[in-house]
């Protein structure tokens, strides 16, 4: 066997089953398909975490920030460090394909090699898979589920799908760089757990004109120079160069249901999992971080998701010392 575990998926959760693992002298590899920590490396440029930084700490290692909460700079700059401290075993810029279930463990294969190993954690998150609109003109290249830079949209007339956190801070943001923001809300008000910072901000300029929101609104569909709103009023066409979808994104379920897992669709789509040690359906692979909550995805976050590491690898140092007792 090449590992005693191996952890697909380098995100902060993967990073810190790592940390267990290496405490409990676990043999493993983690292997991730982008950059260190890719999901927030792709998260906007200017983005600050709602989280302050010691409740993201993992390790023990202290996350020094500027500010009470770090940016997405100062992020990508703790994760680094935490590799380097811990001098982990990470391959990066390699996808897994797929596991097979072996007589002993599972093999692992990637668009690069193949791996053997007894246990398998599967921390994945959620962020490559955004939640489609479903509409015409989708697939447009003006429109984005990701927001990266507002530099792209200063002069720009922008609309803004969503009212949690994710989309009030970019209409705030697309706004005080001088586009024409208007947003298009599902329901009759803004996400009622919009953080207490950015409420007051976004209401305000609601309130005021400055950004234009339309409540009870979906969009129908999307053209090249303006976009078709349904309203309590009726159908509009308003002019349109960019879209930012900021709807939300989901676990890959085909990738999960690939690896043999269940799926609890009576319940938000969890993966199925034992709540304490975390093991999926197939003993010995398990799931971290985020996707446990399945389609809740405001349920698990980083802060909330720290001691999966811890209970994963004390269920497979508990098995092992139990397969030796035996
Ligand atoms: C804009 C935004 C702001 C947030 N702010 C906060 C905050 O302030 N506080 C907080 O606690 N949480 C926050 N969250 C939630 C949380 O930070 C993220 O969801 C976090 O990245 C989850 O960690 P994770 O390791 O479980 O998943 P991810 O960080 O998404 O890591 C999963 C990794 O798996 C990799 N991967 C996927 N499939 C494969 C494959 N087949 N092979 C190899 N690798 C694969 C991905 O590339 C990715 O790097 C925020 C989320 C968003 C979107």
């Amino acid at each position: 066997m090449d590992y005693d575990v191996i952890i697909i998926g380098g995100g902060p959760t993967g990073l810190n089953c790592a940390i267990a693992a290496h405490k409990e002298n676990l043999s493993y590899l983690i292997i991730e398909k982008g950059v260190l920590v890719n999901s927030i490396y792709h998260f906007p440029i200017n983005m600050t975490f709602f989280s302050t930084s010691p409740v993201l700490e993992i390790g023990g290692i202290p996350f020094i920030s500027h500010g009470d909460k770090p940016t997405r700079r100062e992020a990508l700059e703790y994760y680094r460090r935490i590799v380097e401290t811990f001098d982990m075993n990470i391959h990066l810029l390699e996808e897994v394909k797929n596991i097979a279930e072996k007589e002993a463990g599972f093999d692992v294969v990637t668009n690069k090699g193949q791996y053997s190993s007894a246990n398998i954690i599967v921390s994945t998150g959620y962020y490559d898979t955004p939640r489609l609109l479903d509409i015409p003109g989708e697939q447009l290249p003006k429109v984005k589920h990701y927001y990266d830079d507002p530099h792209v949209y200063i002069g720009m007339d922008v609309l803004v799908i969503g009212a949690a956190n994710s989309a009030c801070d970019v209409a705030l943001e697309c706004h005080y760089k001088g586009a024409n923001v208007t947003m298009a809300v599902r329901g009759d008000d803004l996400y009622a757990k919009v953080k207490y910072w950015i409420r007051p901000n976004i209401e305000n300029r609601i309130k005021e004109g400055s950004i234009k929101a339309y409540f009870n609104t979906t969009v129908k569909e999307i053209k090249d120079g303006s976009v078709i709103l349904v309203t309590p009023e009726g159908e509009i066409e308003i002019k349109n160069d960019f879209v930012l979808a900021m709807t939300g994104y989901l676990p890959d379920y085909n990738f999960l249901r690939k690896l043999g897992l269940e799926v609890n669709t009576e319940e938000n789509c969890v993966p199925a999992h034992n709540d304490e040690s975390l093991e999926s359906n197939i003993p010995g692979v398990y799931v971290a971080g985020v996707i446990c909550a399945g389609l809740r995805t405001n349920k698990l976050f980083i802060e909330n998701t720290r001691d999966h590491g811890e209970k994963i690898i004390s269920d497979i140092v508990k098995k092992r010392e139990h397969a030796e007792v035996v």
